[in-house]
Formats: structure tokens, sequence, C-alpha cells
């Protein structure tokens, strides 16, 4: 029986500044998980010296958004590479679906893989005050693009904990683009939230305690 169960697929939802990207990031630690990011996909689409290379950069940078299409492209890329592995237990979704033409396409996507049998999602809930207060004072570093969380120990960090580079303001998150991000889940993300709610399929972790508590939260709701 065991050979025929499917990798498991965690797609966590949230306001930016929820913490899931560091949630996604230590689930996968744990549990010997892939990472699929929408940021850190289009990031890395940024640095190519083409149009779309050379948009992606401005629109992210100013809180704006990346179209579907260009997104989905991103994703499917890495799915294939994901399904040609030898041996997958499974990925974390983080930074999609963004609205609920996204959260048809991820559907479809999972089930053209046949990873549609062991899916997860996870909405981690925080408050827009909340979000806002985080967004505006976390940091990122210069060197590694690793995110360091407005949250607990990481207040106190001076240098990356992972390289020592430097850490700075993230482009995206400054006030108007913050505005423009919480607008967007408020208006967008939502729908998709819902659609999944309807379905039963939600689960609600709430993002508003230590970054140990809300894993551990996740870790129950997976078992
Ligand atoms: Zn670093």
């Amino acid at each position: 029986m065991r050979r025929f169960k499917q990798p498991l697929v965690i797609i966590f939802l949230g306001k930016p500044g929820s913490g899931k990207g560091t949630q996604a990031e230590l689930l996968g630690e744990k549990l010997g998980l892939d990472y699929v990011g929408s940021g850190d996909l289009l990031r890395e689409r940024a640095l190519k010296e083409d149009f779309t290379g050379r948009k992606t950069k401005i629109v992210t940078d100013t809180g704006g958004l990346i179209p579907t299409p260009f997104i989905f492209k991103l994703w499917l890329d890495k799915f294939e590479e994901l399904k040609n592995r030898k041996k997958l237990k499974g990925f974390v979704i983080d930074g999609s679906p963004r609205k609920i033409l996204e959260a048809y396409l991820i559907d479809e996507a999972l089930e053209w893989y046949e990873w549609d049998k062991n899916v997860k999602i996870m909405l981690i809930d925080i408050s827009n005050k909340e979000a806002i207060w985080r967004l505006v004072k976390r940091r990122i570093c210069k060197k590694c693009n690793r995110l360091i969380p407005w949250v607990g120990e990481f207040k106190k960090i001076k240098v990356c904990d992972k390289c020592g580079g430097e850490l700075i303001a993230r482009p995206d998150d400054a006030p108007e683009a913050i505005n423009n991000r919480l607008n967007f889940y408020d208006q967008r993300v939502v729908k998709a939230v819902e659609y999944y709610e309807k379905q039963n399929r939600l689960v609600k972790i709430n993002g508003e305690q230590s970054i140990e508590n809300v894993f551990k939260d996740i870790l129950k709701a997976i078992k």
C-alpha cells in the first residue's frame, strides 16, 4: 500500500507578515519537504536580463501584482522539476494562490501531477494591525535573501544568522507597498480562502502566537 501514497502537499495561506514563509521553512526541515515559494521564484526570475525579468523587478519592488500566467509558468516548471525527482516526500507551497483563479489552477495542476490526494491547506491567521507592524519591522539579508521576521528572538539579531550578511528593509516592505498588499489580501486572496473553506479543506491556525506554538499547531493539523 505504502508505495501508492502520494507526496504530502501543504499550501500555506495568510496575510503578508503572517509568518507563513518561516513556518514553511521549519516544516520543510522537520519533514524533509521541498519549498515552493512564489516570492523566491519571482526574485530569481527578476535576475534574468530580459523584458519580463526587468518588469518583474519593477512590479514586485512596488508591491504590484505579477499576472497569473507568468507566475504559473514558474510554478509548472518547478512542479515538473519536482515530479522528475527520484524521491519526493512532498513540498510546501508559499505565496499562492493569491486569487480564486489561482486556486482553481493549482487544483488542476496538482491533479495533473497526481498530487491531489494528500493536500493540506492552512491559513495562518493574523489581524491587519499585527500584519502592518511585523512588515514595517522585518528585515532581509542583503547577501543571501534570508527573511528575518519581527517576532520573538529574531528581533535581537543584528546580522544574518545564516551567513553574517547585512540586514536591510525589503524593498517591497515600504509603507505604500505594504498597504497595497494588505488591500489585495482583503479583496482577492480572501476569495481563495473562502473557496477552500466552502469545501471544508481549510485549517485555520492562530498566527498571533510565538513561532514555536504556531509550528506546534501546524504539526498537530498535519497528523
Ligand atoms: Zn544571509
